[in-house]
């Protein structure tokens, strides 16, 4: 047997952590076991699919190089189909058709929470005549059968059963004529031939649904993984609402696709204690056995460690192109300044992220920000002015420019001021700079060079003059 999976979301909102873990195992189930994945759109919800979400899901799977054998398919192109089909339904009973009004609907609705009962649908055109037809708008609803329970093997959970009565005839064609969610999926797992569905765990209580639909109409029923829910550090159920959850997000904030991708694949299946996986391995080892019941919890320390170690496996040339992108993304000018090979080894083992390390890059090619009020107003003062000016005298009658003449430098200004080290570096890093934080000073000025240097340090006594 063929084993084929797939990815259905649906283009409501960007895709978060959720999405691509449950797309990446689908895609990693297949990929192992030689099978297909498809990515499918379910986009039957018209009002609330919107065309840059879809833009998103292509986008966002390419950029993490989850490539599918066939799609995207689109639910909205297939409405026809899923019609016949409920014709048929109708035609044969296992549905029928609502004209309840939707006053009629929240009435009985509102009676049933009065009454502290199950909100359900209370079947009242259960029975009308098959034949019955009118212009009023109808709904179609799903015929519950009368049998009591219905049962079915999920591979993390194993059997889960309902009660029958807890399920209402639900609605598979609205009235407006566009079938739901529940029946679509089913008829499109069927027609796509999907032998494993996996999906994320707020899907179990539609499960019972599907398998009624399927049993209806007769098709296979393919095998059900329910992955368990991520919540973020406090508990919280992580959302699509959440936007800063948006994958694209953590692009821009300079995490590596397989970074991401290791840190989702950790989020809900283990093996043994290993946590770096290649893509290759990924394929090779992922099963649907190893996967957790329990939630996972967002680690933002872990993927900053994980994305710290594939940063650091990064080929020189792959790195300086992801800078170069970063720096033109923020109009940075590489070009009046010292080059991006020689800066970034003193940057990225101290960073965890492309973004961290260009913005350290962007020292060498903007001018310091004074407008740090509190760094500001301790650093560069009539205290210490005297640090800038002495320093500016000596690096002027430096000869050879190297990292020793400017330590020498530093050195005999601790001695002269007789001042601590930490005064002297904190005031020509907030003069060079503008930050409080960057790799050591002394490796930034040999880097920047004298001109540059006598530059800022001008520019900072100058600031200072003006502020007092
Ligand atoms: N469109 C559904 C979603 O976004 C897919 C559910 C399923 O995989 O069956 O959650
Ligand atoms: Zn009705």
């Amino acid at each position: 047997m063929k084993i084929i999976t797939r990815f259905a979301p649906s283009p409501t909102g960007y895709l978060h952590i959720g999405n691509i873990r449950t797309a990446l195992y689908s895609w990693l189930f297949a990929r192992k076991n030689k099978g297909h994945f498809i990515l499918r759109i379910e986009n039957t919800d018209f009002k609330r699919s919107k065309k840059i979400f879809v833009q998103n899901i292509i986008k966002t799977l390419q950029w993490l190089n989850i490539d599918w054998d066939k799609g995207p398919y689109f639910q909205s192109k297939r409405i026809h189909v899923y019609n016949n089909i409920i014709n048929n339904m109708l035609y044969n009973g296992t549905a029928y058709k609502c004209y309840c009004s939707k006053e009629e609907l929240e009435k009985n609705k509102q009676k049933q929470i009065l009454n502290g009962e199950k909100i359900k649908y209370n079947g009242k055109c259960r029975n009308n005549n098959l034949n019955f037809n009118s212009k009023i708008p109808y709904s179609v609803r799903f015929r519950i059968p009368k049998n009591k329970f219905i049962t079915f093997k999920d591979t993390i959970r194993g059997k889960i059963t309902f009660n029958n009565d807890e399920l209402d005839d639900f609605i598979i064609k609205r009235t407006d004529g566009i079938p739901t969610y529940n029946f679509c999926v089913v008829i499109d797992d069927s027609d796509m031939k999907i032998t494993h569905v996996i999906r994320g765990e707020e899907h179990i209580n539609n499960t019972p649904k599907q398998i009624h639909i399927i049993n209806a109409i007769g098709v296979n029923t393919p095998i059900y993984t329910h992955v368990s829910i991520i919540t973020d550090e406090l508990g919280k159920k992580i959302s699509k609402r959440d936007h800063n959850l948006n994958i694209f997000k953590y692009k821009e904030n300079g995490y590596l696709p397989n970074a991401l991708l290791n840190y989702i694949l950790r989020l809900g299946w283990s093996y043994g204690n290993k946590e770096i996986f290649s893509l290759e391995e990924m394929k090779k080892l992922f099963n649907l056995e190893n996967l957790n019941k329990s939630p996972s919890i967002l680690n933002i320390t872990k993927l900053n460690w994980l994305n710290k170690y594939y940063l650091s496996k990064l080929s020189k040339n792959d790195m300086i192109n992801y800078l170069k992108n970063f720096c033109n993304k923020k109009n940075i000018n590489t070009n009046n300044g010292p080059k991006l090979k020689n800066l970034y080894k003193i940057f990225y083992n101290r960073c965890n992220t492309l973004n961290e390390i260009s913005n350290l890059c962007f020292i060498f090619y903007k001018n310091p920000d004074y407008n740090n009020n509190d760094l500001t107003k301790k650093y560069l003062n009539i205290n210490t002015q005297i640090i800038l000016k002495i320093f500016l005298k000596k690096l002027n009658d430096i000869k050879k420019w190297s990292l020793e003449n400017i330590n020498y430098i530093f050195k005999k200004i601790l001695s002269e001021l007789n001042i601590n080290f930490k005064k002297v570096a904190m005031t020509l890093r907030v003069a060079i700079t503008g930050l409080k934080n960057t790799p050591p000073i002394n490796n930034i000025i040999y880097l920047m060079g004298k001109k540059k240097i006598i530059y800022h340090i001008k520019n900072a006594i100058n600031f200072i003059k003006f502020n007092i």
